[in-house]
């Protein structure tokens, strides 16, 4: 059955507009903010704001199924034309004037709205750290299902194409210090250098294998020990980065480094993890992808489904299931000929998109009670 879902595509670009302009950075997403709130009070939209945190949570509609929508609502800092300036580089504020039109839907249309809708502007996405405050902030009841989306680059999907699910990877950073005895570079015996500890600990990790025939890496991307051309060097700090297709294998291959590590602390060489920053794979579920993929084909077409397929890119969309809020979810991979890339300013892409991606989230969001109960 194809869509007669409608938008107020007027509403959609206003929007757009005013959130291109004014992007900020994580947690300080303050005008944003406010822009949100004042919408959603111009639709008579209940929301409730964060505490000490940007972002809000607006819900609509009762009783059971339980359905979140998150939109990311931060842009980066970068360089661009030789200026520094903060750009929604990563079409977060398409992301947010898609959202914003779906909930004005439901608030003209309390009858298509099936269970309790619960939308979540959720600051800090590209930090990595927002989506676990917002699980913290304990606003949230449990989610049967949680929805979300992303531009998509037209090298993977096109305008009037999306797909279902944007599978992502797991990928973690850990950030380590590694301490050792200094001594005169003439009696290295005397001292325990944190060069040799080091390059003795890189090639454990380049040993590493996984029964897998999913693809895995682990990268030492940092590297920075010795001050002086005749002295053991005794501190060095360095950093790994690992990604695997699935948190389990994540598990698994974090366990193998932390055993390479402690495997090279030995006398005075002692190694601290001083950071370990998580981005959990999607986690596929077959009913929220079927909810997706009927929705994209009532907008576009069946020759609007484009199946999932392995993405570089890692979302903290993805804590929410990770954490056990959602049961299920999956995030829609919105075509629109965006180019050149994601976190690229200057990047480009078609906004009459924003309008079929609003539709297929209002579709989504209209078709989960009847998968779901
Ligand atoms: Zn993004």
């Amino acid at each position: 059955m194809e869509s007669i879902v409608t938008v107020n595509q007027t509403d959609i670009y206003n929007d757009w507009n005013y959130l291109h302009e004014h992007g900020e950075t994580a947690f300080k997403e303050v005008n944003t903010t406010k822009y949100l709130a004042k919408r959603l009070r111009e639709m008579g939209a209940p929301f409730e704001l964060f505490d000490n945190m940007t972002g809000m949570i607006v819900t609509l509609g009762s009783g059971s199924p339980m359905i979140g929508i998150r939109s990311d609502i931060d842009a980066l800092k970068q360089t661009y034309n030789g200026k520094m300036g903060i750009f929604h580089s990563c079409g977060h504020d398409a992301h947010m004037s898609v959202v914003l039109a779906l909930v004005q839907y439901f608030v003209n249309n309390p009858e298509e709205l099936k269970g309790t809708l619960k939308v979540i502007f959720q600051p800090a996405e590209e930090t990595v750290t927002g989506a676990e405050k917002v699980i913290k902030s304990e606003k949230l009841p449990h989610l049967d299902v949680l929805y979300g989306l992303h531009v998509t680059p037209e090298s993977e999907v096109k305008a009037k194409e999306a797909q279902p699910m944007l599978e992502a990877a797991a990928t973690r950073t850990l950030w380590l210090t590694i301490r050792g005895k200094a001594a005169h570079a003439g009696t290295p015996q005397l001292g325990a250098n944190v060069i040799d500890a080091f390059t003795e600990l890189n090639e454990k990790l380049r040993s590493i294998k996984l029964k897998t025939d999913l693809p895995y890496s682990v990268t030492t991307t940092m590297v920075h020990a010795g001050e002086s051309s005749n002295i053991v060097p005794d501190y060095g700090t360095f950093a790994i980065d690992f990604r695997t297709r699935t948190n389990e294998l994540m598990d698994i291959l974090q366990q193998k480094i932390f055993d390479a590590i402690d495997n090279v602390q030995k006398r005075e060489i002692k190694i601290a993890v001083d950071g370990n920053d998580l981005s959990p794979a999607s986690i596929p579920s077959e009913k929220a992808n079927s909810v997706m993929r009927n929705a994209i084909e009532r907008v576009l077409g069946k020759e609007g489904v484009v199946p999932p397929k392995p993405n570089q890119g890692g979302d903290d969309f993805h804590f929410y299931a990770y954490d056990g809020l959602a049961s299920e979810s999956t995030m829609l991979g919105l075509g629109c000929n965006l180019k050149p890339g994601l976190h690229i300013p200057g990047m480009t892409f078609e906004k009459s998109s924003m309008i079929d991606g609003a539709k297929i989230m209002i579709e989504a969001v209209k078709s989960t009670q009847q998968e779901f109960n």
